[in-house]
């Protein structure tokens, strides 16, 4: 019998862990670290041997594969050790994939991928079809491939679960945008986190569609460099596309083969021209699976907002508060302050990945009035902004009771209070959720 072994055991772990037992195999998982009462439940139940708080080499290092989970780094000491003894690596995907025979649309990008993912998840299931949804989202896809069967699945996926990703082949392929995140897990060096993105177009062939965002440099770079040889379908608010999806005028416009969808962009569910792009790419998906137009507009018009994602909470004295507590990086945080019409109080802060702050300061100008940080180190964000709101209108918070109390202070009636932090939560949170959760509850309480 063949020896599996899974290092880490979370979502994705876990769900790879079952699914191998499920087809035979002899099944091993190790996680250096705590696994969670929920997993060690999981595994017991299913009868799977594993251990926790460190990895026995002699119980891995006999595994014919390793499936890794996508949290841990590919130079971890474990991984380099397998990797000397030329043991075949693979990621939860590319298990997965080999025992599932369904269609795959497939979505990743450095931000949207959550909203895009559940864009055309909703739009399925509104067009009546059997399908799944996974990767980075929710259930994992190999926990649902070993108990369930779909004729369709929707998979978020990150950089991380594309990296040892061979044989796994998506139908539709879609990358929403690649700007600059995760750099440490690639060596700092672009070209490696924009092959890993491009992973997710391996194997596609002429039957297949890939997807992506033709007014992204950096993507239409990488398209000029490899051969992939499915169906291109661009989106673009910069002009006119013969196939794919553009904007004119007041409506978004889908053209997929004969076929043409049309839509008024105020009749979108989600606000902001980062979200015109990701209805776009659902669009030209739901085209491509033959969705007729009125599912379509109905599913794009009627779509709620994914919790943390410019998530309106509560008015309060007509000073609308929103949670975006997901755009923990500069490109994602640009976007939610570019779709507000309101003066802003913005909150910004946290982790710090590197970030460039130049970027935003044309629209700090325009859009905010005020900034409260909530983070341990401000240092950089006042030496970006603080010329540009004034000394007097930027304040520091080190909890989210602290900080939308001062921003309450700042904000007048007609103003929005906007959480887009542009930066991971460790410092403060235990996670971008948590901060959403901690912010929603303190505007509640105010
Ligand atoms: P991801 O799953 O890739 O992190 P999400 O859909 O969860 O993406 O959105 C993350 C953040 O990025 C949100 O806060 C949102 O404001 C912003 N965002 C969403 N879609 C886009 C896009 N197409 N381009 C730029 N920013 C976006």
């Amino acid at each position: 019998m063949s020896r599996i072994v899974v290092l880490g055991g979370g979502e994705s772990g876990v769900g790879s862990a079952v699914l191998a037992k499920v087809k035979g195999f002899d099944v091993f998982l190790s996680d250096m670290g705590n696994i969670a009462d929920k997993y060690v439940q999981v595994l017991k139940d299913w009868d799977i041997a594993f251990e926790s708080g460190g990895h026995s080499e002699e119980l891995i290092l006999n595994a014919d594969e390793i499936v890794k989970s996508p949290g841990i780094p590919c130079d971890a000491p474990m991984v380099r050790k397998c990797e000397d003894r030329g043991i075949h690596i693979i990621s939860e995907i590319e298990f997965a994939g080999r025992y599932d025979s369904a269609k795959k649309i497939c979505i990743t990008g450095s931000n949207g991928k959550t909203t895009t993912t559940s864009l055309i998840y909703y739009l399925m299931q509104n067009a009546g079809l059997d399908v799944g949804l996974g990767g980075n989202i929710g259930k994992s896809y190999a926990y649902q491939v070993a108990t369930e069967k779909h004729d369709y699945y929707v998979l978020e996926l990150s950089s991380f679960q594309l990296d040892n990703v061979y044989d796994f082949k998506a139908d539709i392929a879609i990358i929403t945008n690649i700007t600059p995140d995760h750099l440490d897990r690639y060596d700092h060096k672009m070209e490696n986190y924009v092959k890993a993105k491009f992973r997710i177009t391996r194997n596609m062939n002429e039957e297949d569609c890939f997807i992506f965002c033709s007014d992204d440099e950096i993507t239409i770079g990488q398209l000029d460099e490899i051969l992939i040889k499915a169906r291109k379908l661009p989106f673009t608010q910069k002009g006119k596309v013969e196939q794919g999806a553009y904007v004119e005028d007041d409506r978004m416009i889908v053209k997929v083969g004969e076929d043409e969808c049309d839509m008024f962009l105020n009749e979108l569910a989600l606000g902001g021209r980062h979200n015109v792009y990701n209805s776009m790419a659902a669009a030209i998906a739901g085209k491509v699976m033959d969705i007729d137009n009125d599912t379509i507009r109905q599913s794009l018009s009627s779509f709620q907002a994914v919790e943390h994602r410019l998530e309106k909470v509560l008015s309060i004295k007509d000073v609308l508060y929103i949670n975006d507590s997901k755009a923990t990086n500069v490109d994602a945080a640009w976007y939610a302050l570019e779709c507000q019409t309101r003066p802003v109080v913005w909150i910004v802060g946290g982790k710090d990945k590197g970030n460039d702050y130049s970027v935003m300061k044309e629209l700090v100008k325009q859009k905010v009035k005020a900034i409260v940080c909530l983070g341990v180190d401000n240092r950089k964000i006042h030496e970006a902004f603080e010329d540009i709101v004034g000394s007097d209108r930027i304040a520091d918070s080190l909890s989210a009771e602290e900080c939308v109390k001062k921003c309450s202070e700042f904000a007048e009636p007609g103003d929005v209070v906007l959480l887009s932090p542009c930066c991971a939560s460790f410092d403060l949170f235990k996670s971008y959720e948590d901060r959403g959760r901690q912010f929603k509850e303190a505007v509640r309480n105010l």
